[in-house]
């Protein structure tokens, strides 16, 4: 297969440039100019289009018919330009044996995901997996992890009041546990939380990954006057991930502004898509990566945050995020339009962009998915 003409961005090699994508045997066999098409068996043209490595959203519930909010991890990506998604926490460790064999092993989309420190995981909804300590076991956890790698990458912790209540840094501590029993990060998932921000920072370690970064409920990153707290300028000397979740009610616009005027950028561009926030505010990855441009980020910008920092942020056991010959054909066509474009945050505030991003085609371990219409 060879994908020709498109603007190829690609920073894992800092790539921005016209050039062709050859695909052989399910790999990337070469990226250069004006590849001959003659032993091609399918020519795609790209020409007008973006062609960059298959998007990774590490922050998604794809654990459909477990709980009310998994959504096929098929429908609500793969066409759309997302090649990897990293379940973030649908399931404990009961029942992550299952999201592994029967949404890991029967989807095209690649899965992985992180074990709830939580049993219930979101079996339950989003409440009170934490208020009752018993539902919370660090060594069953570790265990779990473990015996389904490497198809768990990490750990999920939620510690907002509406799941932990007071015990948030019990929470914290027994999700690290697990984790350094596992060997892997975890995933701390923060917003309207008991204890304050550096409370919780202090007990991460480098590779953790913070969700939800730009959150607008109380304990966020900045201070009451709107600074950033220096426990996160800290934390990300220390090799914290800093990540969007954009959820619900995990992102505000105007925290996220502040941020970025202070020069802190996300380290990657994450959903936290379910059944519910595709109706909105969410609706699908490439809308909360375009979200992005209304604060003046670039398009090479949100694709590095959503490709080569994104598979830096867990051990995926392959190389992923890159179309570097001999690397999984993970491929993502996109369609940058330009015009006018209304974005809503999580406190249903609007803000325009000119730029917005439409998914064209998405190639996936070399066999190609057409967009849906519209
Ligand atoms: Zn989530």
């Amino acid at each position: 297969m060879l994908i020709q003409g498109g603007t190829v961005i690609d920073p894992s090699q800092n790539f921005n440039a016209q050039l062709d994508v050859a695909i052989a045997n399910g790999k990337i066999a070469a990226v250069a100019k004006d590849i001959p098409a003659n032993q091609a068996r399918k020519v795609i043209s790209a020409a007008g289009k973006i062609v960059c490595p298959g998007l990774i959203d590490i922050h998604a519930h794809v654990y459909e018919g477990v709980g009310i909010q998994g959504l096929s991890p098929d429908r609500g990506w793969l066409a759309k330009g997302v090649t990897t998604v990293v379940d973030a926490g649908s399931a404990g460790y009961t029942t992550i044996a299952g999201l592994r064999k029967y949404i890991g092993s029967t989807s095209q989309t690649r899965v992985h995901a992180l074990v709830d420190i939580g049993t219930l995981g979101l079996v339950a909804g989003i409440s009170g997996t934490m208020e009752n300590m018993a539902y919370v076991q660090p060594k069953e956890t570790a265990e779990a992890v473990k015996s389904n790698k490497p198809f768990v990458v990490g750990v999920k912790v939620r510690l907002s009041k509406a799941v932990a209540g007071s015990q948030d840094m019990e929470g914290l501590r027994r999700t690290r546990e697990a984790a350094e029993a596992a060997g892997v990060p975890m995933m701390v998932h923060i917003g309207d939380t008991y204890s304050p921000l550096r409370n919780i920072l202090d007990q991460m370690r480098k590779g953790d990954v913070l969700t939800h970064c730009f959150h607008p409920e109380p304990h966020g990153l900045l201070d009451e006057r709107g600074k950033i707290l220096p426990e996160v300028l800290e934390a990300r000397q220390r090799g914290i991930v800093f990540d969007v979740g954009h959820g619900s009610s995990h992102f505000g616009f105007d925290v996220a502004a502040q941020c970025l005027q202070q020069g802190f950028l996300p380290d990657t561009i994450s959903s936290d898509l379910t059944t519910r926030t595709a109706a909105g505010p969410v609706f699908d990855f490439l809308t909360t990566l375009s979200k992005f441009f209304c604060l003046g980020l670039r398009v090479d910008d949100v694709i590095q945050m959503a490709t080569s920092n994104a598979a830096r942020a867990f051990d995926f056991g392959l190389p992923l995020g890159t179309l570097r010959p001999g690397s999984e054909a993970d491929v993502a066509i996109l369609e940058l339009r330009d015009g006018s474009f209304a974005f809503t945050d999580s406190l249903r505030k609007d803000r325009t962009a000119r730029q917005k991003l439409f998914p064209a085609q998405t190639i996936r371990g070399g066999k190609l998915f057409e967009a849906p219409r519209g």
